[in-house]
């Protein structure tokens, strides 16, 4: 799918019904500084339509976004920031909660992990929520650009192996090189197809 069009919608402390019609959801989530904001902005083609931050824990709500006046992107706060104070992870965690409790037109999360790093144990703690939920997700390894080719197959299989998922499961991603955009593309596409109502 080409994203031709891209809007920010609005920012939510708590998830609610939006005004805007409903559409089908993509989620994005993933550790503070991730990559979710450099992947979103690749995708929609823009630079600056998501914030990309050399701070860690800069994006702490749910920022909604409108993709071809056909799909609601949602980039769920990014978790795990070292510095947040115990009220600030029990922020992330309301928020977060808020939306899988409450939304109804959910396709697809994006569980964005740093490809460079073992999972931390908040990634472990997404996937394990993931795979407990039953919610279709795709894992994305962010950051593919620092490894070779070798060092990124090896990676790869690392991280299929902490997060049992299959190593083709995973989308390597690159937002400065532009590997895997394709890939995700055709998931964002296939998962927001009309015929999957
Ligand atoms: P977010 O907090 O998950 O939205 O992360 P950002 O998109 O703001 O990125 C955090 C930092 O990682 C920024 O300095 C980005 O330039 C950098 N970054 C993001 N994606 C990539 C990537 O694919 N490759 C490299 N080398 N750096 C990246």
């Amino acid at each position: 799918m080409i994203i031709q069009k891209a809007e920010f919608i609005t920012s939510l402390d708590a998830y609610r019904e939006l005004t805007d019609p409903p559409l089908p959801e993509i989620a994005a989530a993933g550790r503070s500084n991730v990559g979710k904001s450099t992947m979103l902005n690749k995708l929609a083609n823009r630079h600056n339509l998501a914030r990309v931050s050399g701070t860690p824990g800069k994006t702490r709500l749910l920022n909604v976004y409108r993709l071809n006046d056909a799909i609601h992107w949602i980039d769920l706060p990014g978790y795990g920031f070292a510095q947040a104070s115990k009220t600030e992870q029990a922020r992330w965690s309301q928020r977060t909660d808020s939306y899988f409790s409450a939304t109804r037109s959910l396709r697809l999360v994006m569980h964005l992990v740093d490809s460079r790093h073992e999972p931390t144990r908040d990634d472990l703690t997404m996937n394990a929520f993931l795979r407990k939920t039953g919610l279709p997700f795709v894992t994305v390894a962010t950051k593919s650009d620092k490894f070779s080719r070798a060092q990124q197959t090896k990676q790869l299989h690392m991280l299929a192996r902490e997060l049992q998922v299959q190593p083709w499961d995973i989308i390597l991603f690159s937002g400065v090189d532009g590997t895997g955009i394709d890939a995700v593309r055709a998931t964002v596409g296939k998962a927001t197809e009309p015929a999957a109502d």
